[in-house]
């Protein structure tokens, strides 16, 4: 499955997530001062998301309630995994060292970490195969 959705679709989706039922007044209320959008820009973005399958919308009285198809954390998923099939297999360490080189992780976090990793490492391969297309990577010229 491929998410197809653009940055401000996204910021969109956060609220909806965020509130689960919304009505656009609110999404507009929560984004158009701080991303300089219109109220026509949102309403825009909402009709394509739901477009798109991501939220759906009723009609509740004279406005209209958003809610989300998807939870966050199965989308977040998802786009990790559609950005993982971007990058060639060996890469993914470089991915993983970048995210914890931020401040983002807590001490629990962080031992949670640990924690999986050192079970990961029990069954992790000596070397990462590339999967990549000739010409697409040059890892293989590298590591052979
Ligand atoms: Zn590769």
């Amino acid at each position: 499955m491929e998410i197809n959705i653009s940055e401000a679709e996204w910021e969109v989706m956060r609220v909806i997530w965020s509130n689960q039922e919304t009505t656009s007044k609110f999404v507009i209320d929560t984004l158009s001062e701080e991303k300089s959008w219109t109220a026509s820009t949102i309403k825009t973005l909402l009709s394509r998301l739901v477009e798109k399958g991501f939220i759906s919308t009723k009609k509740i009285g004279n406005k209209f309630l958003y809610s989300p198809n998807c939870i966050e954390d199965e989308c977040l998923d998802i786009l990790t995994q559609n950005f993982l099939d971007r990058i060639c297999e060996r890469r993914t360490h470089i991915i993983v060292k970048n995210i914890i080189a931020t401040d983002n992780l807590s001490k629990s976090n962080i031992d949670e970490i640990i924690e999986l990793l050192q079970e990961k490492r029990k069954t992790a391969e000596e070397v990462i195969t590339c999967k990549c297309l000739k010409g697409q990577c040059s890892c293989a010229a590298k590591h052979g």
